[in-house]
């Protein structure tokens, strides 16, 4: 029996890990659950899985929590709370939580020793050479559960690092892949938000549509893989039915199909080194007919080329692209910004970090929060925004 905490259960991945979990129910226990505010669906989950600790975003979320669910579980709360499930006696941890908020929970499980199944890419992208250091220190796994990771994960099973050449990483090139600028600038928040294969959250939804998720899945990939950034290629699939490939030094190359659906990955991530026997619809090559490819425009998608930029240009780049990405996306969503002025926002915001701090190191945790803080300020600014009472950053 496999103990879990799952980091972000009501959001889309956690969802669907307990939707795994489910079928399994002789293989997983999750015995700790961290939501926001989803207190209704947090309460679902409460009463169909029995955890022994939970954890929610603030004391009004801990009220109406108990209404629900009387004393049935222990509940904590805040950013401490995320930490007390990210630590509590677990077999494995799953990091679905979004954004930069997971990094600290995250680190934390690592830190006590937990093997994390990481679908928050964040933590990767802010801090992946300070995670490295830090999961081998304590001697854990990491498990990607991005689907582009869990292929490259599974592509590269007996590999050795030496003979891989390059990384290739397909994009479904999102909603807007064939609409030309004019209409592009125009995107409203609905067009924005309907992935045409993924079945995903708002944030990284739309990271899509700017091809902004592909950048930081490139950066996720370079710290994971260990590969540096000239050996990482992102071809576009529309189809998205090959993963992503792995080539090797003999020009081999091998790739990872299936239909789109997270819990094909989320199960490699769950039962690794085992396979789960899922019950889902089989990849049928002769119904999909034809799979095509296409190089990424990083023209009318300038996100992508911001993340080799960032990795060029300072270990502390990747933070602050990362974080100015947060503050230019929500702000869209929120209805404040047209969709062009996210590429713009944190392009401004990463350009001028880099003049200012061109090869920056990262020595320590309090580097990248820094760095997080000052892109937050910087792109509220850009968008003409006023700060934030508080600040959120990674801490
Ligand atoms: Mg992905």
């Amino acid at each position: 029996m496999k103990r879990l905490a799952i980091l972000g259960s009501t959001g889309s991945v956690g969802e669907q890990t307990l939707e795994v979990v489910a079928q399994f129910p002789d293989r997983f226990r999750p015995v700790a659950l961290a939501a926001g505010r989803r207190i209704e669906k947090l309460a679902d989950q409460v009463k169909q899985f029995r955890p022994e600790l939970v954890s929610v975003a603030d004391e009004a979320g801990v009220e109406e929590l108990r209404k629900r669910v009387g004393d049935e579980v222990e509940i904590r709360v805040g950013a401490a709370g995320l930490e007390d499930v990210a630590t509590h006696p677990s077999d494995l941890v799953v990091a679905a939580l979004v954004g930069a908020v997971g990094l600290a929970p995250t680190l934390a499980a690592i830190r006590a020793g937990r093997s994390v199944a990481l679908a928050n890419k964040e933590v990767m992208v802010m801090a992946g050479a300070f995670v490295n250091r830090t999961v081998q220190e304590a001697g854990v796994t990491l498990l990607p559960v991005d689907s582009e990771h869990s292929a490259i994960f599974q592509a590269l099973s007996g590999q050795r690092p030496q003979d891989v050449a390059r990384l290739l990483l397909t994009a479904s090139g999102g909603p807007f892949r064939t609409w030309a600028p004019e209409r592009i600038a125009k995107a409203s928040i609905e067009e924005a938000l309907a992935h045409p294969n993924w079945d995903m959250g708002p944030k990284i939804s739309i990271d899509s549509a700017t091809l902004m998720n592909k950048g930081l899945e490139v950066i996720e990939a370079r710290w994971l893989f260990d590969v540096p950034p000239e050996r990482i290629e992102v071809v576009v699939h529309p189809q998205s039915i090959v993963h992503s490939l792995v080539e090797t030094v003999d020009r081999s190359v091998l790739a990872q199909l299936g239909l789109p659906d997270m819990k094909v990955p989320i199960a490699v991530a769950l039962a690794y080194p085992e396979r789960l026997p899922l019950d889902l619809p089989r990849l049928e090559l002769a119904e999909i007919g034809q799979l095509d490819f296409e190089e990424p425009d990083l023209e009318r998608f300038p996100c992508l080329g911001l993340a080799f930029e960032a990795l060029a240009g300072s270990e502390e780049g990747p933070a602050v692209l990362n974080a100015a990405n947060e503050v230019s996306v929500a702000a869209f969503l929120e209805g404040r910004v047209p969709f062009p002025a996210i590429a713009e926002t944190n392009a401004f915001v990463l350009h001028r970090h880099l003049e200012e701090r061109a090869g920056a190191v990262v020595d320590d945790l309090d580097a990248v929060v820094n760095a997080d803080a000052w892109a937050r300020v910087q792109a509220r600014e850009a968008m003409g925004l006023s700060p934030l009472p508080g600040l959120r950053g990674a801490a």
